[in-house]
């Protein structure tokens, strides 16, 4: 019998095109779980904050909706890897070249892959608000501020992430298609990918993940 003590948690990997919900569900995950967030587009927008040379180049890729190249993702990852088990991917891999770089490192339980549709991907995100101090995500139709412009959280201004106006979403959406697109197959083909519906309300999804996570991590 493994003890509460013993208890590890499972290395899990938020995989879906911009919009999906990673972000959400990464946030709803970590309610209850003890897990290491890692969310490369929260630190690549916080190196391109502080203006770091990383940041500086990264700037260039994300500004059109590209993918910032493998080598400084992923050395990127591994400098925040510990030896901890529990580490919630969100947002990476985005490549095959990063898949494997993960495999060479981490073993992974789950790869929850949230599905939505580009036209639900350009309504969300044309919409998204993100604060501006403590990241929490709000949205003007679905989940809007109680004072607009400002988060319930900590009173932080909202801003609209560059990324998400609609020409550069739809290049992101591209993006996706090309590159990320074939993570589905890489994963499914190794046992580890659960297919989840990103069209539900965010907490179905978020039951969907929990049982998956369940069913996958025993
Ligand atoms: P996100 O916040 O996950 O939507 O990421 C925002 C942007 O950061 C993406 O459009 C990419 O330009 C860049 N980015 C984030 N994660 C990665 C990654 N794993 N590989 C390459 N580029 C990334």
């Amino acid at each position: 019998m493994v003890a509460a003590s013993d208890y590890q948690e499972p290395n899990v990997v938020l995989l879906g095109g911009p919009g999906a919900g990673k972000g959400t569900q990464a946030e709803k995950l970590l309610e209850d779980r003890d897990m290491q967030h890692l969310a490369t587009g929260d630190i690549l927008r916080d190196e391109v904050d502080k203006g770091t040379e990383l940041g500086l180049e990264a700037k260039k890729y994300m500004d059109k909706g590209e993918l910032v190249p493998d080598d400084l993702v992923v050395d990127m990852v591994q400098k925040r890897l510990t030896d901890q088990k529990g580490y919630l991917f969100d947002g990476f891999p985005r490549t095959i070249d990063q898949a494997k770089a993960l495999d060479d490192v981490v073993d992974l339980d789950l790869v929850a892959y949230i599905k939505i549709s580009e036209s639900e991907a350009v309504r969300r995100l044309s919409s998204r608000r993100v604060c501006s101090d403590c990241g929490k995500i709000f949205n003007t139709i679905f989940k809007p501020p109680e004072r607009e412009g400002v988060c319930d959280e900590c009173g932080g201004d909202l801003y609209q992430r560059d990324d998400d106006k609609p020409k550069v979403i739809r290049d992101r959406f591209e993006t996706f298609l090309d590159e990320t697109a074939p993570l589905i197959d890489f994963y499914r083909e190794r046992g580890l990918l659960e297919e989840i519906d990103g069209e539900q309300e965010p907490d179905e999804v978020q039951k969907d993940i929990k049982s998956a996570l369940h069913q996958g991590t025993g």
